[in-house]
Parts: structure tokens; sequence; C-alpha cells
């Protein structure tokens, strides 16, 4: 039956993103995760196909389309099985150049949200520092206000895109709190820092998944950023990332279930091939109930993913179902990939097989975007009397 949430327009958009990912990952897509980051040709490619500024507006060289669009593409990002791949374009479309679109000035937006929408420039996301990464009240990166420019100093880790980025979003302490320390969600803010100021330092931080998103520390040594490159209000910068952390766990969940989508099929297909014990392994009860436990709960998760765009989309900020969906989806796919390679036996355990990525790729979401027991805490927090 056909969903309630997407329209002809959607299914005819999916086949199309679909095949464009498929032409552009085939042979290409685990040099890539060797190299450990995306070619700035993919960048113009999807450009080219109106894939980076889905949710922008027309006036930045956005195509201003409803949020089922972008869950679409998600879920085809999230098919390829790459999470390289996945990370560094949803970090780039949905994440960093969020903030730009809801927040920034005509200014800030003509410099870098729509040089990126075109593929010109590659955008991260810096929150996350060596001391702080679940508590962003902890963080310590101070951006201090002198005369027309903001001086940053400090050190981001785990910056996706990091190694290719030509700007970052970065959050940092522009007030210190009362008392003088370093700490508190008050006086922090959103910037923009232009990845070739001098003063700035990339190194590459391998990671075990998500080979392909370039993750690096950076650090900021003095680096002046011009005061225009301040995104919304100095000092509200918690304020920006509550409603964008939201678009960011869903976004996560919806990539999530487009890898569930690949990882069940594969899986399938390798059951389906390996003859064991004079049948098919596929026609053995204990696989064909573990499958159809996974698929149940796959099909349980579209719905609150899909439920949840579908909030969105109304105005609402369905915060709990945002976190829900990232909790669960990220949860249920390390569980699934777990049972893919137990069933594809020493040929998932080699070094190279895609149920070997898959595993690795998995095990990522459930920390970055904020790790589970965050997640939880959260939830728990709206539960009556909690
Ligand atoms: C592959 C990858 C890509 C990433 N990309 C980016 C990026 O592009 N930009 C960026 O800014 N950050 C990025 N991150 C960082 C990510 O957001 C942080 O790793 C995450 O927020 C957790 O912070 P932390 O690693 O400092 O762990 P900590 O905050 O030190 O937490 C460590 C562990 O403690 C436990 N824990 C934390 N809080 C609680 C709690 N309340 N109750 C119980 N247990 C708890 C969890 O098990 C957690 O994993 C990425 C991370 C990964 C793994």
């Amino acid at each position: 039956m056909r969903s309630p949430y997407f329209t002809a327009e959607h299914d005819a958009f999916r086949l199309q993103v679909r095949g464009l990912l498929a032409a552009e990952t085939a042979g290409a897509a685990d040099v890539w995760e060797r190299e450990r980051h995306l070619p700035r040709t993919l960048w113009k490619t999807l450009a080219d196909h109106e894939l980076l500024g889905l949710l922008y507006s027309r006036d930045d060289g956005g195509t201003d389309r409803d949020l089922f669009t972008s869950i679409v593409f998600l879920e085809e990002l999230g098919r390829t099985g790459y999470g390289g791949l996945r990370a560094a374009v949803s970090v780039h479309a949905y994440m960093a150049t969020h903030y730009l679109a809801t927040a920034g000035s005509p200014e800030l937006r003509a410099a870098c949200l729509t040089p990126a929408i075109r593929g010109e420039r590659v955008a991260a996301l810096a929150l996350t520092e060596p001391g702080a990464g679940s508590d962003l009240s902890g963080l310590s990166t101070t951006a201090s206000r002198e005369g027309d420019h903001y001086v940053v100093r400090g050190t981001k880790s785990m910056v996706s895109n990091g190694t290719t980025a030509d700007f970052h979003v970065i959050a940092a302490r522009t007030t210190p709190v009362s008392g003088g320390g370093h700490s508190g969600r008050t006086g922090l803010s959103l910037l923009v820092v232009d990845a070739a100021a001098p003063g700035v330092t990339v190194e590459p931080q391998p990671t075990l998944g998500w080979r392909a998103a370039g993750t690096a520390r950076v650090t900021y040594d003095e680096v002046h950023a011009p005061a225009g490159h301040l995104i919304g209000r100095q000092d509200s910068g918690f304020f920006y990332l509550m409603r964008g952390l939201q678009l960011e766990r869903l976004a996560a969940a919806a990539l999530a279930l487009g890898g569930m989508d690949r990882c069940l099929e594969q899986t399938l297909r390798f059951t389906g091939g390996r003859t064991i014990f004079d049948g098919p392994l596929s026609g053995l009860q204990a696989p064909r109930h573990k499958l159809a436990d996974l698929v149940t709960e796959l099909e349980a998760a579209r719905q609150l993913v899909h439920h949840t765009a579908w909030c969105l989309q109304q105005g609402a900020l369905p915060m709990t179902e945002c976190t829900m969906a990232k909790l669960y989806t990220t949860e249920l796919a390390c569980r699934m990939a777990d049972t893919s390679l137990q069933l594809q036996g020493s040929y998932g355990y080699q070094d190279g097989s895609e149920a070997a990525r898959v595993h690795r790729d998995a095990r990522a979401a459930t920390i970055a975007a904020g790790p589970s027991e965050v997640m939880r805490d959260i939830i728990a927090r709206d539960l009556p009397g909690a």
C-alpha cells in the first residue's frame, strides 16, 4: 500500500537518486574509503543534480523541496552502504549549512551557503572538543570580539569533512560564564571560520568506520574571523543548536533506515545463495526467525521516522520523537549489522567484505550526533514523574 507520506513525485525522485548514487559509488566508493575522503568532483555532481540544497530557499540557490524529499535523499544515501559518504554529505547538506540557512545573515549566506549548495565549498560542523562531546556546556573554545573580528582559540575533535572542508561552523564561547569560568550553556555562539585562515591546523583523525568522511582534529590558534561570520545572535548558540540537533537526529535516523534496507537485502542474498546441510542457509529456522524479527523492527522504525518527519513538517519541534528515532534506528542498525555478519560467517568477517564495513560503520552512529545514553536521558526527562 502507498505510504501516506510519499507521493508519486517522491517515488520518481527516489529512483533517480538511487540510480545516480549507484553509478557514482560503483568502483569508486572503496577508493574513497581507502583515501579517507570524498573527491571534489562528487560534491559538484551532487550539486549539479540539485541534491545539496533540497531544504534551502531558492534565494540562496536551493530548491525549497518538502522535508520528505530530503528523507528520500537521506534514505538513499544510507542505502549506498557507505557510512563515510553518508556522514560527509549529511553533515554538509543538513547539519553545518542548516545553521547558515536558518540564522545566517544574507551576506554570510551568499559567501558560504550558496557556494555550499553549488558544491563549490565544503562545510564541516565543529562542536566536539577533546574535553567535551556529549556535554556541550563544557565547550572551552573561545571567540573573543576584538574590533571588527573575533579571535578564535581552541581545539575541535572528530570533525567530519575536517580534512577537506573549506569552512567550519564552530561553537565557541563568546562570553565567559559569571565567575570567569568556561562552562555553561549561556555565552556560546556559532560562527564560521575559513579553513584556510592563518592559525587553523587540521590533522587527520583516522576512525574505525565512516572512513571516507575525512575526520579531523582542528586547532584554532588565534584565528581571526570577521564579525560578520557570527551566525545569528551572539551568545545564542545553544538555542540554535537545540533546534538544529533535532534535524541532525532525524537525518541520522533516515540514513540508518536506508542502511538497514541495504543490509537486509545483502544478507538475504547471501543466506539464499549459501548452501548448508543440503539446503539454503535461508531455509533454516534460526536465521529465518532472526531476520523476521529484524524486518519487523525495521518496519516499526520506519513508521517512527516518517511520523517524526511529518510532525516536523507540520511546524512542530518533536524533540522527543527525533531523539527516539535516532536512538532506535541507530541501535537497531547495530543489531542488524551484527546478525548479518554472523549469518555470513567467515565471509562476512573478512577484511573488505560489505558486512565488515557495515558493521564498523553502524557502530559510529550510536555515538556521533549524541551517544545513545544521552538520547535515553532526553527521552526519560519527558516521562511522567521523572
Ligand atoms: C564517527 C564520528 C563522527 C563525528 N563527527 C562529528 C562532527 O562532524 N562534528 C562534531 O562536532 N562532532 C562529531 N563527532 C563527535 C560526537 O558528536 C561525539 O563523539 C559525541 O557527542 C560524544 O562525545 P564524546 O566522544 O566526547 O564522548 P563523551 O561525551 O566523553 O562520552 C563518552 C561516553 O560516555 C557515555 N555517556 C555520555 N553521556 C552519558 C550520560 N548522560 N549517561 C550515561 N552515559 C553517558 C557514552 O557511552 C559516551 O559514548 C563524531 C563522532 C564520531 C564517532
